[in-house]
């Protein structure tokens, strides 16, 4: 067991978990810790590296010679990749064509996951990814799974102008032989189709608190 509390939020490319994740982490004043910039920064390395990410053992001896450095600031999960800040590269249409095939090799992964268990020693934390509850804290009773329609979730990603190909992604990431994207057996799914990103969160606090996972107050 993490040593912290832990919300787990998971669901496929654009299902609007990120910005949910963000405003619940805010509401409970706990820290917000994305694990798909994890994948993402480990992806752009890869490219600005000139390794093939499908080459397995091209990207595992990349990774040998890299350092990886999870923190938490401004109440967010924050990460260098040898010394540097990879954020304004991580939504790039060359990462999101790439990140998928990167987070297939089980050994980035156990990597990733390391790190992303470390989060639970440190602080309470709302984490957001794919496989959340059901490979990295499968203890946790917090679970929530977050969907919505193929068309919505495309619509959202026009909208933010980016270039994003969700179904190739939702594919490789449900089809991997390590952690693939499965909704956890005891997950609360949430259709947020039609849904704010306040009415996600607010169903999210109404269902803790039934639970009894969490104080009136909130
Ligand atoms: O959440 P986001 O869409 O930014 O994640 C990018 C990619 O990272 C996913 O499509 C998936 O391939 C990978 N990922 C993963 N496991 C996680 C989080 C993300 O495999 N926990």
């Amino acid at each position: 067991m993490p040593s912290h509390l832990i919300i787990a939020i998971d669901g496929p490319a654009a299902s609007g978990k990120s910005s949910v994740a963000r405003v619940l982490a805010r509401r409970l004043g706990y820290v917000y810790v994305n694990t798909g910039a994890m994948y993402r920064a480990v992806t752009w390395h890869v490219l600005a590296s000139g390794v093939d990410p499908a080459d397995q053992s091209a990207v595992l001896s990349l990774l040998a010679s890299t350092t990886i450095e999870c923190d938490i600031a401004g109440h967010e999960s924050a990460i260098l990749i040898n010394g540097v800040d990879p954020t304004p590269n991580l939504v790039s249409e060359a990462v999101n064509g790439a990140v998928s095939t990167v987070a297939t090799i089980s050994q980035v992964r156990s990597q990733l996951v390391a790190l992303q268990r470390a989060y639970g020693e440190k602080s309470n934390s709302v984490m957001e990814g794919r496989d959340i509850g059901s490979a990295v804290f499968p203890e946790t009773p917090y679970k929530f799974y977050i969907d919505a329609s193929v068309e919505v979730r495309a619509q959202r990603r026009a909208k933010q102008g980016l270039q994003d190909s969700i179904t190739q992604r939702d594919k490789l990431d449900s089809t991997r032989r390590t952690s693939p994207l499965v909704i956890a057996e005891d997950a609360h799914v949430i259709d947020s189709s039609h849904l704010t990103v306040d009415g996600v969160v607010g169903e999210i606090i109404g269902r803790l608190k039934i639970k009894g996972l969490l104080p009136t107050e909130f």
